[in-house]
């Protein structure tokens, strides 16, 4: 970090500032100029540098203190060029454009076989289905619970394709894990410390979507979390955030792609259904994201969307699926990906 005096600090106020930067475990460098000293200071890889930061700002003799380092290390580029996360052998972070793809909520077992084996056959690679649903009312419907978990498991055992379901509890953490192969961790829980803690734990690999309300510093400051309670296997995932605009449930922000890239190994998927909240927006989303880049995507898909108990109005139906995969074929090819 570079510590900035105010211009005229005494002596002693520069011996201050020095010796509380030796005590955070830092090298120091000090330039003394006329007006005005200014301090690097180096290493203590493992300090908090907001806390620092603030201690010091908090004094009247700095003016201010800027960061250097990045507020995590091991989701950053530096630590790692690429992370490649393998579910069962399907590999996410290389050539495959993995589509994860299913309805919103499991419903009902029709609902549910009927859905997978329509994105199977289209060519999806990853089932979702959430089985405990967070919601922003209290009176919607939250989910089957550990039924939806049964038919989840009926589900991969009839296609043969890994299942992604949402955990929200560090109390379900257990149980979630028994019948998924990817944990997801919602948009209102990116903050949930104890939730990602308890993931980090995890044998399984977790899809960790962006907050609604998050900085890409925050969002990997959370996947740095999963990182050092063990967990090595994150995939991001942008699902949109809050913006002015409300013609669009969310703002797809797809500058998380490129920024992703440049800041940290992990592989990045994009959320094109909550990303819009609208089924029409999503096929030209989902080429936007493979066109950007983007690891893979995750859609919502429901056999009959006028009738779906969460998110119709952004699920594809069965149709509108199978269309989508056939014109990302030929872009996948130009973009020398497989699919
Ligand atoms: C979901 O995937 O159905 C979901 C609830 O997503 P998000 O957390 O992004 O709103
Ligand atoms: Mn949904």
């Amino acid at each position: 970090m570079i510590v900035v005096m105010q211009p005229g600090a005494s002596q002693e106020q520069v011996q201050d500032v020095e010796a509380r930067l030796r005590q955070f475990g830092f090298d120091i460098h000090p330039i003394y100029g006329v007006e005005r000293t200014v301090i690097a200071a180096v290493g203590a890889p493992e300090l908090d540098r907001n806390e620092a930061k603030e201690q010091l700002e908090s004094l009247p003799w700095v003016e201010q203190v800027t960061l250097v380092l990045k507020p995590y290390k091991f989701v950053s580029k530096k630590f790692r060029e690429r992370t490649m996360v393998a579910v069962n052998g399907l590999p996410i972070g290389g050539d495959l454009f993995v589509v994860m793809a299913g309805p919103c909520t499991v419903e009902s077992e029709e609902q549910l076989f009927k859905t997978a084996q329509a994105v199977h056959q289209a060519g999806a690679h990853i089932l979702r289905g959430g089985a405990f649903k967070p919601s922003t009312s209290p009176y919607s419907f939250h989910g089957l619970g550990r039924t939806a978990l049964e038919l989840l498991q009926q589900a991969r055992a009839m296609t043969g394709m890994p299942v992604i379901t949402e955990v929200m509890d560090p109390r379900q953490v257990e149980l979630v894990c028994e019948y998924a192969d990817i944990l997801q961790i919602g948009t209102r829980n990116m903050q949930n410390y104890d939730l990602l803690r308890e993931v980090g734990r995890a044998r399984k690999p977790v899809m960790l979507k962006r907050g609604m309300w998050a900085t890409y510093e925050e969002w990997l400051q959370a996947a740095e979390y999963i990182w050092l309670g063990g967990n090595e296997q994150i995939i991001l995932c942008e699902r949109g955030i809050r913006t002015y605009e409300t013609y669009t449930r969310n703002t797809l922000d797809l500058n998380a792609v490129p920024a992703i890239r440049e800041l940290s190994h992990l592989p990045i998927i994009v959320d094109p259904s909550h990303g819009t909240g609208r089924a029409s927006f999503v096929p030209a989303m989902t080429r936007a994201a493979l066109a950007a880049g983007a690891d893979g995507v995750m859609i919502e898909v429901h056999p009959n969307p006028a009738s779906a108990l969460k998110d119709g109005a952004q699920s594809l139906t069965l149709d509108a699926f199978r269309e989508l995969m056939r014109t990302l074929r030929p872009l996948a090819e130009v973009m020398g990906r497989r699919l």
